[in-house]
């Protein structure tokens, strides 16, 4: 049995660590924010609460659509079928279409929690500054909090490529590599609202600061008070990314508004986040990358996509990579 240390609880390296936990090794995750998911993270204030990063999961692949209906199976996630409407210079159009939507359980992190339950151990609200090889060949971490951890045989890092180059510096390609993908941003609005009931539950959105709305409260298993999800879109977000946080949100209601020709609203409570390094606009066409010498594999979405589906799908090669190391 090798220990392997994760960092990073996004849905690729708890992936990874339920793939190496199933084969019998002992992982140890650790993440720079309370809690798991990553991009897949939700928010509570007061008696509301969001998805505040990914809104739901498809699949493209037979691999992941297994994947999801045996989670489904589990109660881990389960169908969302919201009532979906396009907007556009035409204006605001139903349209149905037959993706089939999950959503994790009672919220998006709900699926994080499940894969991290085969972690050995999490260490939560640990941001690793560094990292190096001993004489051994075991992994030594270092935490910003000046903690160190060490005994690893094998090192799984999942953060965003920007996150990932400060903690490769013994392997400049891999480094490299990071450095040619760039992430856009997303500046999210959670409102909580008066009841909305003629709106759809979720719009796609073509031109304009906003790209996506959606009724967090329609999807399974939600609080029942009146909750909007609204996302800039990436190209809004990066000309607005340093715009103060007043001017985004008053922009973003504002065009909110627009839309569906909402005068006025009663909003209880709120929250304004930035996704910094939200989607990857140039994913690598691998999907991880490794340094077989050191028991080093590196993974996330933007090894081969920008999506969950992808985040999978890396976590699974990374792990698949460990695996031949290890043996
Ligand atoms: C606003 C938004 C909406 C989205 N909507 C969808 C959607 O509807 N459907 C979909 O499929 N995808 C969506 N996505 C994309 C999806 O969220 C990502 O593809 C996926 O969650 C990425 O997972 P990951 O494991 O690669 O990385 P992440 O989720 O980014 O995980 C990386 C983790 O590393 C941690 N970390 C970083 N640096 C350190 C460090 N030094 N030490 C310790 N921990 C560290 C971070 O805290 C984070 O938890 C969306 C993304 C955003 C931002």
């Amino acid at each position: 049995m090798a220990h392997i240390a994760v960092i990073g609880a996004g849905l690729a390296g708890l992936t990874a660590t339920q793939q190496l936990a199933t084969a019998g090794h002992q992982v140890t995750v650790f993440d720079k924010s309370r809690g798991s998911g990553g991009r897949m993270a939700s928010k509570k204030v007061g008696d509301a609460s969001w998805d505040m990063g990914a809104q739901f999961a498809r699949a493209h692949s037979a691999d992941f659509a297994r994947q999801l209906a045996e989670w489904s199976h589990l109660g881990v996630i389960q169908p969302w079928q919201p009532q979906i409407a396009s907007v556009s210079r035409q204006g605001v159009q139903a349209s149905a279409d037959d993706v089939r939507r999950y959503v994790g359980m009672p919220r998006m992190t709900g699926l994080s929690r499940h894969l991290l339950a085969s972690a050995h151990h999490f260490e939560a609200s640990t941001r690793i500054v560094d990292n190096r090889q001993l004489d051994n060949d075991q992994w030594l971490l270092e935490a910003e909090d000046g903690r160190h951890f060490d005994g690893f045989d094998a090192l799984i890092i999942n953060t965003p490529p920007q996150q990932a180059i400060p903690l490769l510096s013994h392997s400049p390609q891999l480094q490299q590599r990071c450095s040619t993908v760039a992430m856009s941003p997303c500046w999210t609005l959670l409102l909580a609202t008066e009841d909305l009931p003629q709106l759809p539950d979720a719009a796609f959105i073509e031109e304009g600061p906003l790209a996506w709305v959606a009724r967090n409260n329609s999807k399974p298993g939600r609080e029942p008070g009146e909750s909007w999800v609204l996302q800039a879109s990436h190209s809004w977000s990066d000309e607005h990314q340093d715009a103060p946080r007043e001017e985004v949100m008053h922009q973003l209601l504002e065009a909110f508004g627009a839309i569906f020709k909402l005068s006025e609203f009663k909003i209880m409570n709120h929250w304004l986040h930035r996704w910094l390094y939200a989607i990857p606009n140039n994913p690598l066409s691998e999907t991880c990358l490794s340094d077989r010498q050191r028991k080093l594999a590196v993974c996330g979405d933007w090894c081969g996509g920008r999506s969950l589906e992808a985040a999978w799908i890396s976590g699974r090669s990374a792990a698949t990579e460990l695996l031949q190391q290890l043996n």
